[in-house]
């Protein structure tokens, strides 16, 4: 998630990204987001400049945690980024009968 820090062997978080934090849902009670967080909308914890306020403290969600920065999910912008966990999203969706 975007960390200044997270990072991994291979792979830093970008500066002013964020789609992590954006495209996906979330379904742990976030402060401020009590119900989680939908796909798509902007986690209400991110700071202007796209950095959790939440780093390092125990109200941050596990997940959110236990993401960490990889080439097929962050990619080369954060437009890629939106989009490859945009349509992860969609297809781990849970489907609803008609
Ligand atoms: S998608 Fe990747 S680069 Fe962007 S905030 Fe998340 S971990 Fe950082
Ligand atoms: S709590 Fe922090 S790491 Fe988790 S989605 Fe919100 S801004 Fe991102």
């Amino acid at each position: 998630m975007p960390d200044a820090v997270a990072t991994t062997d291979t792979l830093t978080c970008r500066a002013a990204c964020g789609a992590c934090c954006t495209a996906p849902s979330i379904t742990s009670p976030i402060p401020g987001m009590p119900a989680g967080k939908p796909a798509g909308v902007r986690c209400v914890q991110l700071d202007e400049d796209e950095r959790c306020r939440l780093f390092g403290q125990r109200d941050r969600p596990a997940v959110c945690g236990s993401l960490r920065p990889s080439a097929a999910m962050c990619g080369a912008s954060r437009a890629q980024a939106m989009h490859w966990l945009t349509e992860l999203e969609r297809q781990t969706a849970p489907v609803v009968p008609a």
